[in-house]
Parts: structure tokens; C-alpha cells; sequence
């Protein structure tokens, strides 16, 4: 899915330079859950963000099905988002004056594919939260929203980036036991940043990032069984 070769990234401030992303190769293959691991401030959300065509400043290749990112125009860069990708973040991005119901409408919108707001929802157990608004819900009923959201998108790939940092341990495992099921059920490809050494047992393989550099590459059995790593 991603062919990623000597991906580099720096921020200039006067003569300052500072490396981001150092010499990144690496590929992700179709249906992949990879998991990427690492102290905050190596990197890992400018990666997701590069890969997920949010952030067009990099130097390198990073090709996606055999398509140069690189090369896109900012209008092509929409589509190839709008076509490929979702993003969930630790803060969920719920517009607040929309009803759950409607936030999800929203993603519908931006890819026009057939499924029903009212199955996704159900999908992610919130079928009789439809008609609040985000305020009126908990923290894992938003996270599922945001998820539903992007779902009904229908991505190839799905970015994460901590998901479940804002959340206790039994809605996380929840969220996790969702990207799990699209994961394995409808092979889509999940990229997840985490600095849980434990939730990192959910993926085919991790990656320890560290100062923009991929320190190592991990091959993992995964694991659906989230009891079974105490979680
Ligand atoms: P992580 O997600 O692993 O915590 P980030 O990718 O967010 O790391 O950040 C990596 C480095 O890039 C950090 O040192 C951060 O300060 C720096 N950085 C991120 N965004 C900017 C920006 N817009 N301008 C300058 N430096 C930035
Ligand atoms: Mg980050």
C-alpha cells in the first residue's frame, strides 16, 4: 500500500534546523494493523500526518498504491484524501452544534458511498445516542462517533493517532476491539501511534520510532484477544 523510501522532513526557524523525520524507509502492506511506538516529540504524528496527505512539506518518496504523494496538487491531494483515508484523533473533532446523527452525515458527505448513517451507527452501539449532541455524550461515546464518522467513508486506510489516550482502560478497549473487527473483517489497513507497550500486542507489527528515525521494525503475532494482554 505505501512504498516509503529516505522520507525526510525539517523545520527551520532562522538558522536553526531541526530534523523531524531522518531518513524514513519503509513499506505497509494492504491490511495491515501496524502500531507506532515512541516518546513524544520523535515524530510519529508529523509521519501519520505525511502519510495521510495532511502535510505536503517533506522531502523523499512516499508512493501509495504506486501513486507519488509527492507529486499531487493540493487538489489531488484532496481526492486522494477523500477517496483513501481517515484520520481519529486523541481529541475526537466533533462539530458541536451537529447531532451525532449529523456528524456522521458529514463523512457520508465527503465520500459518497452507499452505506446508511443509521447502520454505521449501530455498528458502533450508538444507534439510540443519534439524536444528541457531542456535549451530551462521555468521552468513548464521541470516540465512536468520531470512528462512524470515518467509517462510513468507507477508507482504505485508517490513522490513528492515540486514539485511546483520553480514555479509561474498558472504553479503550472498546475503541481497540472496533478498529480490531474493520481491521480483520473489512481488511482495511489501520496505522496506530500509541506509546502503550501493551496495546501495541493488537498489531502485525510496530514500529519504535525515536528523534525521526525508525529505530526498529517489529513482527508481532496479533492478538484479538484483548483480555489476554490485560487489557
Ligand atoms: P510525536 O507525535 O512523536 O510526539 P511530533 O511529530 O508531533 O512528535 O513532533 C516531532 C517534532 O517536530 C517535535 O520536536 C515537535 O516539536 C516538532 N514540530 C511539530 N510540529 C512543528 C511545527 N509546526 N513547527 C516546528 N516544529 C514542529
Ligand atoms: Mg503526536
Amino acid at each position: 500500500m505505501y512504498s516509503i523510501n529516505n522520507l525526510n522532513k525539517h523545520y527551520s526557524n532562522g538558522e536553526i534546523s531541526h530534523q523531524v523525520l531522518n531518513d524514513i524507509t519503509v513499506t505497509i502492506g494492504t491490511g495491515e494493523f501496524l502500531a507506532i511506538l515512541g516518546p513524544s516529540g520523535s515524530g510519529k504524528s508529523t509521519f501519520l500526518n505525511v502519510l495521510g496527505g495532511l502535510d505536503r512539506e517533506f522531502e523523499g518518496n512516499v508512493l501509495f498504491m504506486g501513486h507519488d504523494l509527492g507529486s499531487y496538487n493540493e487538489k489531488q491531494m484532496v481526492a486522494f484524501r477523500r477517496e483513501n483515508i481517515a484520520f481519529i484523533f486523541q481529541e475526537y473533532h466533533l462539530l458541536p452544534t451537529l447531532t451525532v446523527y449529523e456528524n456522521v452525515k458529514v463523512g457520508q458527505y465527503l465520500n459518497k458511498k452507499n452505506s446508511s448513517v443509521d447502520e454505521i451507527l449501530e455498528k458502533v452501539g450508538l444507534k439510540e445516542h443519534k439524536h444528541k449532541f457531542p456535549n451530551q455524550l462521555s468521552g468513548g461515546q464521541k470516540q465512536r462517533v468520531a470512528i462512524a464518522r470515518a467509517l462510513i467513508k468507507g477508507p482504505k486506510v485508517i490513522f490513528c493517532d492515540e486514539p485511546t489516550g483520553a480514555l479509561d482502560s474498558s472504553t479503550a478497549k472498546m475503541i481497540m476491539k472496533l478498529l480490531l473487527d474493520l481491521n480483520k473483517e473489512h481488511n482495511v489497513t489501520v496505522i496506530m501511534v500509541t506509546h502503550n507497550q501493551e496495546l501495541v500486542k493488537i498489531s502485525n507489527r510496530y514500529i519504535r520510532m525515536m528523534d525521526g528515525r525508525i529505530l526498529s521494525t517489529i513482527h508481532n503475532k496479533q492478538t484479538s484477544d484483548l483480555d489476554e494482554i490485560g487489557w
